[in-house]
């Protein structure tokens, strides 16, 4: 597999030299040379972090997403079997010329209000999304998107579907995930109607009952069905400990989103050597790198200075 990921990587490589060769032979050096260094680093990408600036040109962006050091990509922007309006074989290869794998897919149900009324509605929807993914061997099957849950018994609602959900996502042979944003972090009452945000309920006087949605979600949901992709900067802006969620719930937490509030270690906000070194002991694999809103320059620029900060952090293997 290492053999033929650092092939991948080489053959893209003199793509990437015949493209740039006109341009400046010295980037091209300096390409190689980190590349070449780094190849036993697997860092994966959430293409959202591109925002637009991908479609323009797929096959080229993705080329210099493999040629920054990205090895695995996961998708963003799934609609009826394509991927912002790029055929989900295309795609595929588009990544496979680029030495990039397709490991995960983020997709969201068309509903965020999970009813009895609309619960084939969001099954019909899982089914063909599963498919369409595993058509072109994707892995994991992630909703990213936060479903309605003002009490805990919507909590409940949601995780059960969630478990419908995975066996769907199983049945086409990929996984099922979901992933978090702070809304996850606000809490809710039996009979509720709204969540909790803040410290508001903290303590001995906490209403009877009240949980972390998040930790309704993880209760709720059959391990051998759903697993969780933690985003450790949501969790942070949700006032929570992201290495404590790793350490109690290490066989749920399989995936992380690796986010900073613009480009990683810079804000001071992320303690990213204590995230790996946790993630290291639970034996966690899968990691993909996201930007969001960044205003230092182009998003390519934002996503380069993410993936040169794991490059270079003594912390990540
Ligand atoms: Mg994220």
């Amino acid at each position: 597999m290492e053999n033929r990921r650092v092939f991948l990587k080489k053959a893209s490589l003199l793509t990437a030299g015949g493209f740039l060769a006109g341009k400046s032979g010295i980037a091209k050096a300096a390409t190689s040379a980190t590349t070449t260094q780094n190849a036993t680093k697997i860092i994966g990408l959430q293409i959202y972090s591109l925002g637009r600036e991908l479609n323009e040109d797929v096959a080229g962006g993705l080329k210099k997403v493999g040629q920054m050091g990205y090895s695995t990509i996961e998708l963003a922007g799934y609609n009826n079997g394509k991927i912002n309006g790029t055929n989900m074989e295309d795609f595929k290869k588009m990544a496979d010329d680029a030495g990039l794998k397709i490991t995960s897919t983020h997709v969201n149900p068309p509903v965020r209000e999970y009813l009895a009324e609309n619960k084939q509605q969001i099954m019909d929807f899982w089914k063909k999304a599963a498919d369409d993914h595993a058509k072109i061997g994707v892995k994991y099957l992630i909703q990213p998107g936060q479903p309605a849950t003002r009490s805990t018994e919507e909590v409940a609602y949601v995780a059960a579907i969630f478990n419908e959900a995975g066996i769907i996502a199983q049945a086409a042979g990929l996984q099922f995930g979901y992933h978090n944003h702070d809304g996850e972090f606000a809490r809710v009452i039996p009979g509720g109607s709204e969540s909790i945000f803040g410290r508001r309920g903290f303590g001995r006087n906490a209403p009877k009952g009240m949980e972390i949605i998040y930790d309704g979600l993880l209760k709720g949901t059959d391990p051998s069905l759903v697993f969780f992709e933690m985003d450790v900067y949501w969790t942070v802006m949700g006032q929570q400990d992201p290495v404590e969620y790793m350490k109690k719930y290490a066989d749920r937490i399989k995936v992380l989103h690796i986010k900073d509030k613009a480009v990683l270690g810079q804000s001071g906000m992320m303690n990213f050597e204590m995230i790996f070194k946790q993630a290291y002991a639970n034996g966690l694999k899968d990691y993909f790198v996201e930007l969001e809103n960044y205003a230092g320059g182009t998003q390519f620029e934002g996503v380069k200075g993410c993936v040169d900060y794991l490059l270079n952090a003594q912390f990540v293997k």
